[in-house]
């Protein structure tokens, strides 16, 4: 019946004696192994105002420094760690990793005597993140440890999170009690609801790449962006447009008035050091 139901799916025996499932498990083993031997890496890419292209904050963006492999980005290890139950200890290292980036960036200018010590750092949320009970803990935790400003800490979760609304609320709840703020990641590309923007307690609204890109060629597409950056302004909403690749795009959202934008135009993911 279990086949019938999911044809697609081997059952777990073939699933593990398969190449692909060894090489899978071989990738889980690495990946456990990793996260002790501390391959893990935070990589910060700039957001900007659109119009000063001042750095208003960072994403924790993480990166694994495979041995052999080299950096390995996060879309091939990712949903790995989800199924495995890496992601809730690796969620928990980057917390406390992106908080030490951020007390860091407060205490030092860089050398061209540039201080960071106002932006924010935003930290991706994974549906495992999201239901670990010791999140809030780790969080404060990492924030009293560290002493930076909990308003300077914002979460990236995803439409997907939403769709259990009491659960939500509950979370978005405790990120009010400590202060820190919720960024709505990857908008336009889920279930988007209009209705999630003033059901739930949300600062920022991330407009995602994929329709940024659309919107460059597809004027309907542009007046949903539009629509959206004009609602997000009514309900005191911060808006970042994501994928900014070219000046084009700046240009139009420029005459959209979007506040702030993220892309390759400003910068790619770097390693710390880069702003220090
Ligand atoms: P995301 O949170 O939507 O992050 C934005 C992704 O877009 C990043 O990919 C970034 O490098 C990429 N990007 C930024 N600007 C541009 C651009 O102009 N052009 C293009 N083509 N891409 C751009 P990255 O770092 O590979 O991360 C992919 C996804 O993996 C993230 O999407 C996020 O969902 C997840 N992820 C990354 N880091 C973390 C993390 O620390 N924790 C969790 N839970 N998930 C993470
Ligand atoms: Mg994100
Ligand atoms: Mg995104
Ligand atoms: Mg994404």
């Amino acid at each position: 019946l279990r086949q019938q139901l999911h044809p697609e799916l081997p059952p777990r025996d073939a699933l593990v004696s398969s190449d692909a499932g060894l090489i899978r498990i071989k990738l889980e083993n690495e990946l456990r192994a990793g996260l002790g031997a501390g391959e893990m890496q935070i990589y910060l890419q700039p957001i900007a105002d659109i119009y000063t292209r001042k750095i208003a904050g960072f994403e924790a963006l993480v990166r694994w420094q495979h041995p052999e492999k080299g950096l390995v980005r996060p879309d091939l290890f990712i949903q790995l760690a989800e199924d495995s139950g890496l992601m809730v200890p690796l969620g928990r290292w980057i917390v406390h990793e992106a908080c030490r980036i951020a007390q860091l960036l407060e205490q030092q200018s860089n050398k061209a005597g540039v201080a960071h010590s106002g932006a924010f750092i935003s930290i991706n949320v994974s549906t495992m993140q999201f239901r670990d009970p010791e999140f809030f803990d780790h969080l404060s935790l990492a924030l009293s440890e560290t002493g930076i400003n909990p308003q300077r800490v914002k979460l990236e979760i995803t439409e997907s999170a939403l769709t259990d609304g009491e659960a939500a609320k509950r979370w978005i709840k405790q990120c009010k009690a400590l202060g820190v703020r919720v960024a709505l990641d990857d908008f336009g590309t889920g279930y988007s609801s209009l209705s999630y923007l003033h059901e739930f307690d949300i600062d920022t609204l991330k407009i995602d790449q994929s329709f940024i890109r659309k919107m460059m060629t597809d004027q309907r597409s542009r007046h949903i962006v539009e629509a959206i950056i004009a609602l997000s302004k009514k309900l005191s909403l911060e808006i970042i447009a994501e994928g900014i690749e070219t000046q084009e795009a700046i240009d139009v959202l420029q005459a959209l008035e979007c506040q702030y934008i993220q892309g390759y135009i400003i910068a790619k993911p770097a390693p710390l050091s880069a702003y220090l």
